[in-house]
């Protein structure tokens, strides 16, 4: 038998297997989803609209772009028609056209609407047929019916609207937690909007920790899986074990540049800081004390410029060994160092490594790191998918990408006899279910 026929007849399997969807940001409940104005920019937003950027295309109101997942382009104040934005953006997408992200944008294209390209010959008749898409049901047809997914983990915390998490289908989704209102309190309005949050007057770091207790208390009623950290878009993820007193000093002198409430100034980054690191150790204490895993963004940033360094999963090392109670879930597995995570995976039994995303960023790089694990880590901690789209018609292609990398990968483990195909099958089962239903404790 080929290699090419073992790889078809484990991608036949792998694809009836059910999944959990570890990662995404589907922050829109169905009813308001369907009411958006959709075109063919929908296929060339979220992290296409990264590589189209990264080209050279120029949009002025990316924030208009991005929050209508491609629907509106204005240039010098006028939207763009649907013609002229296809003419606009169509000598970027040339240049796009074979990166990861735009081969699992053109397996949802092909899936949802049966078209192999997006072109000068087809952009009207996509904009059509998505139409004709956004009907009740959208969500369970794409992410249930053909996706196969058991549960999606959600994290939404800072971009849904209030009341978003009780319209959705909470058999379906789990949400995870962000904690950014407290890390970063000191920020213009944070310590207002933690007062008006938890109904107490906030003056003092003590009542910051209790309103801590409060949100975990919250965070248990509503049946939250995980905590989740971001903070590598803003600082490095190292957080030094800041003292109490150091903290203190932080929060007091906000309250003096605050005695003049007109100016409204806060502090730095590099002055709040140890503020930061000291409210993020109490947060994982409270992790570690009610069993909640702590997922930690690692790796390239989306969103274009930022400063790559800072979320190598090296800075980490002290939060692992400080923190054994708490299992973390290194995400995207810090790319592009991705080695330097699965080192921490074999070191660590409280550390795993999360494939999400880092299929479509580098399908290539994805499967060598696959493969890695397999040789270097114990299966049981090794977690296979997560879209991390925005919306869901571009769950699928990130899905489909992410079955071809692990087919290829075990299909070549069985290639060379390190395992049978019945072996490598069970292997898939552990990689997109079995060990996220564990870890994070949903039901089978
Ligand atoms: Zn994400």
């Amino acid at each position: 038998m080929s290699d090419k026929a073992l790889f078809h007849r484990l991608k036949t399997e792998i694809d009836t297997l059910p999944t959990v969807d570890i990662h995404e940001h589907l922050c829109y409940p169905e009813e308001d989803y369907l009411n958006m104005d959709v075109d063919f920019g929908r296929f060339l937003s979220g992290y296409t609209l990264d590589d189209l950027l990264s080209a050279g295309l120029e949009i002025p109101d990316i924030l208009e772009y991005k929050n209508t997942q491609g629907a509106v382009l204005r240039i010098n104040g006028k939207p763009l028609s649907h013609d002229e934005k296809w003419n606009y953006i169509k000598p970027y997408w040339k240049h796009i056209r074979f990166t990861g992200y735009s081969r699992a944008m053109l397996y949802s294209l092909n899936k949802l609407l049966g078209f192999d390209d997006l072109n000068d010959s087809n952009y009207r008749e996509v904009t059509e047929k998505l139409k004709s898409l956004m009907k009740p049901g959208l969500y369970t047809s794409i992410l249930k019916d053909t996706c196969g997914f058991t549960h999606i983990l959600n994290d939404i915390d800072t971009m849904a609207e209030p009341g978003a998490y009780e319209r959705m289908d909470r058999n379906l989704f789990k949400f995870v937690s962000r904690f950014r209102n407290f890390v970063y309190a000191y920020l213009p309005g944070g310590i207002r909007s933690l007062e008006t949050t938890f109904n107490r007057p906030i003056r003092n770091i003590d009542h910051i920790l209790d309103a801590m207790d409060e949100q975990f208390d919250r965070w248990k009623k509503d049946k939250r899986v995980a905590l989740k950290i971001a903070d590598a878009y803003l600082r490095d993820i190292h957080y030094e074990d800041s003292t109490r007193d150091e903290a203190e000093q932080v929060f007091n002198r906000l309250f003096t540049l605050r005695r003049l409430p007109h100016l409204e100034e806060t502090l730095s980054f590099t002055e709040a800081r140890p503020f930061e690191n000291y409210i993020t150790h109490r947060m994982l204490d409270r992790a570690e004390e009610h069993g909640f895993p702590v997922i930690v963004h690692t790796g390239i940033q989306t969103h274009m410029a930022n400063e790559l360094a800072n979320s190598r999963a090296v800075h980490l090392t002290n939060l692992f060994m400080k923190y054994p109670g708490i299992h973390f879930h290194i995400l995207h597995c810090g790319y592009p160092w991705v080695k330097e995570a699965i080192c921490f995976a074999k070191q660590f039994s409280n550390v795993s490594l999360d494939l999400t995303w880092l299929h479509i960023i580098v399908p290539e790089g994805a499967r060598e790191g696959l493969s890695h694990m397999l040789d270097l880590v114990p299966v049981n901690k090794i977690h296979c998918f997560g879209g991390d789209m925005l919306i869901p018609e571009s769950v699928w292609g990130a899905l489909e990408v992410a079955r071809e990398n692990i087919a290829h990968v075990l299909a070549e483990k069985v290639g060379i006899g390190h395992m049978t195909e019945t072996q490598a099958v069970e292997t898939a089962q552990k990689l997109l279910h079995k060990n996220a239903v564990e870890i994070f404790s949903l039901d089978d």
